[in-house]
């Protein structure tokens, strides 16, 4: 974390440590043992004592010292928010297939239905995900005029800039699908705009009628038809995005994985109100609102998904096994068409925390300050285990009485660690 995010995550804290109580009671749905939890997590991230540690010494010299606290991974946390944006990047983009054309398509919902969107449960966000999917197959059939098995990433969204309740969803969509009929890959050179608004529309309001059956569900069905004839909004890349994007997935991040209101954006807290500004898509410019702090938070954990929630999910053939089997066919059908384009996507592996560190500080958290040794774990605190690997008694037992081979240490900084030969594996909490 930067020195300038600093000030306004310790605002944030203090902002949920003052009021959370008091929000729950107004707003008892998120009473709840799991909203709890992320909350306390939250509050404790970054605080070694409480979230556990890795320390490294120097064991060459025994100057150097290094501590790395836990983070808490919880997803009301703006201070691990980076690190899951990486993550999200490196696993999105290890789907993605070299030399297959995608493009980005954002699939909106109109401001009445936003509230039947706003669902404690899974009643309507998995199905909202998932006829996402479906009416692009739709879409891509009836061009090509025949059934027509496209790929796709998709990516549930419920904020928009200002941090309100704006749920929608990004897809990252092969162009075209597969012809199970004629066994080959089917290029679509682009997707017209107002079929996709049309299909769009009915998909989406056809699943809301089927999961939602009340009287209010239909009038409000209705109303749609009647009052967006062309159909719901929907935006396609124009370009083919590998060919102007390097990194696909890196881009998509910044639209999807960011947190409701970032860090940065918080500008003041007087106990009762929380000043923040963000940038309008409206206006274009940068706009300040002030909310009392109820609502502030409220705005926080709206977004936060149910227990589990898969927020990326594949669909068709991005989905299975057999992508594997197909994309050489899909490679030869899109060379017809317009040559590779090579190396397109780049792989982005998943930083690790000396990485993240090396990169925002210029230097290297695990080489020892005075003599340059790299640094070995010393002691290793679980939050819940307590001491679970302690050098200093490893060698008060004896441990380097034997010539056996040492490990590399380095190679224990997995998400799973191996305290000693023989002891247990326990998964620890991300590390910073
Ligand atoms: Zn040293
Ligand atoms: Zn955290």
């Amino acid at each position: 974390m930067t020195a300038a995010a600093l000030p306004a995550w310790n605002l944030f804290k203090q902002i949920f440590a003052e009021h959370w109580e008091g929000f729950t009671r107004v707003h008892p749905r998120y009473h709840t043992p799991y909203y709890d939890g992320l909350v306390a997590k939250m509050l404790g991230c970054g605080d070694p004592a409480k979230m556990g540690y890795i320390e490294y010494r120097c064991l060459h010299c025994g100057q150097g010292k290094h501590l790395v606290a836990m983070s808490c991974k919880s997803s009301l946390c703006l201070r691990c928010a980076k690190v899951y944006v990486d993550n999200w990047v490196s696993q999105v983009s290890q789907m993605l297939h070299e030399g297959v054309i995608y493009r980005h398509i954002v699939l909106t919902v109109p401001e009445i239905l936003r509230k039947t969107l706003y669902q404690p449960s899974n009643i309507v966000l998995s199905p909202f995900m998932r006829c996402g999917a479906r009416c692009l197959d739709d879409v891509f059939s009836r061009v090509r005029g025949k059934p027509l098995k496209g790929g796709y990433i998709m990516v549930i969204q419920t904020h928009g800039r200002n941090g309100q309740y704006t749920p929608h969803l990004h897809c990252i969509a092969t162009s075209g699908g597969w012809d199970p009929q004629a066994q080959q890959w089917s290029h679509l050179e682009y997707s017209p705009y107002p079929l996709l608004r049309k299909k769009w529309q009915w998909h989406l309001l056809t699943m809301l009628r089927q999961r939602v059956k009340t009287q209010e569900i239909r009038r409000l069905v209705d109303t749609c038809y009647t009052r967006y004839r062309e159909g719901f909004v929907t935006n396609v890349q124009k370009d083919d995005v590998p060919s102007r994007y390097q990194s696909l997935a890196t881009y998509l991040a910044k639209y999807v994985v960011s947190p409701p209101i970032s860090l940065r954006r918080i500008d003041r807290y007087d106990g009762h109100r929380v000043t923040y500004h963000y940038r309008s898509h409206k206006s274009e410019r940068v706009e300040r609102e002030t909310v009392d702090v109820y609502t502030f938070i409220g705005r926080m954990v709206q977004h936060v998904f149910p227990k589990g929630f898969q927020r990326i999910r594949y669909y068709g053939v991005q989905a299975t096994k057999t992508f594997a089997r197909l994309k050489g066919l899909i490679h030869e059908a899109l060379a017809k068409v317009k040559g590779i384009i090579k190396d397109a996507i780049k792989i982005i592996a998943p930083m690790t925390y000396r990485q993240r560190y090396q990169r925002s500080t210029g230097r290297d958290p695990l080489r020892c300050p005075a003599c340059q040794h790299e640094m070995e774990v010393w002691r290793i605190l679980h939050p819940t285990y307590g001491v679970i690997h302690d050098e200093l008694e490893a060698i008060r037992r004896g441990k380097y009485a034997s010539q056996a081979p040492r490990g590399d240490p380095t190679s224990r900084l997995g998400r799973t660690l191996w305290p000693t030969p023989g002891g247990i594996s326990l998964s620890m909490p991300g590390l910073w």
